[in-house]
């Protein structure tokens, strides 16, 4: 483990008030993670005006329909899986001439769940973001099956980040983050573990 790589850990706060979130922000603690742009809008359009510091990670499905609101709310995306997401985001973000954090998010074989772009089709997607788009991918990102050991797909993530010379990686959860880490994670997403099980 290269003891160099100190993840951040986004505390991801949905289905949670914002009176339980609070307390989290005010002892210092800048990034959080929303799956719904209304939720997300909801919860911190107020409060992301007065506290410049807070960074808001989008890590759940995002419809081309809310490419718009969710490019004028957050930071950072983890969830770009197709071109034409891509290209939305590039079209939202330079009408109001701001640069989104984005990660490209991988499907490694997860039959849970269709969301990531195929891994035979990710250095396309890549490619294009960053040579085409001129898009700022800092990172790939993913969400590996439940019922599995996490550890192949995060060895899978950790070559595919050298393979490309990725910076970052967003993976580990609340039952896998110690494991994620050992990967090189650079972004843990923790719920359950900081705010308690989830209704
Ligand atoms: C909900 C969610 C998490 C956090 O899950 P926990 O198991 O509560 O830590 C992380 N990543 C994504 C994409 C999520 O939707």
């Amino acid at each position: 483990m290269n003891n160099n790589l100190i993840p951040k850990i986004i505390a991801v706060s949905k289905t949670f008030i914002m009176n339980e979130i609070i307390p989290l922000i005010d002892y210092g603690h800048t990034d959080f993670g929303e799956n719904k742009v209304q939720e997300a809008i909801d919860k911190w359009s107020k409060i992301k005006t007065t506290n410049k510091d807070i960074k808001l990670h989008m890590i759940g499905k995002l419809q081309t329909n809310k490419v718009k609101q969710a490019v004028s709310l957050f930071d950072y995306i983890h969830s770009v899986d197709s071109i034409k997401l891509a290209e939305k985001i590039c079209k939202e973000q330079k009408k109001i001439n701001k640069s989104i954090k984005l990660f490209i998010q991988i499907n490694l074989g997860n039959e849970d769940q269709k969301n990531g772009i195929e891994i035979e089709n990710f250095a396309d997607l890549y490619l294009k973001c960053k040579n085409d788009l001129k898009l700022d991918v800092i990172g790939i990102m993913c969400i590996p099956p439940v019922k599995k050991d996490s550890s192949i797909f995060f060895q899978e993530m950790k070559k595919i980040a050298e393979k490309f010379s990725i910076e970052e990686i967003s993976m580990g959860m609340s039952s896998d983050y110690l494991k994620a880490i050992e990967y090189n994670s650079t972004f843990v997403r923790i719920g359950s573990k900081i705010f308690g099980e989830r209704s």
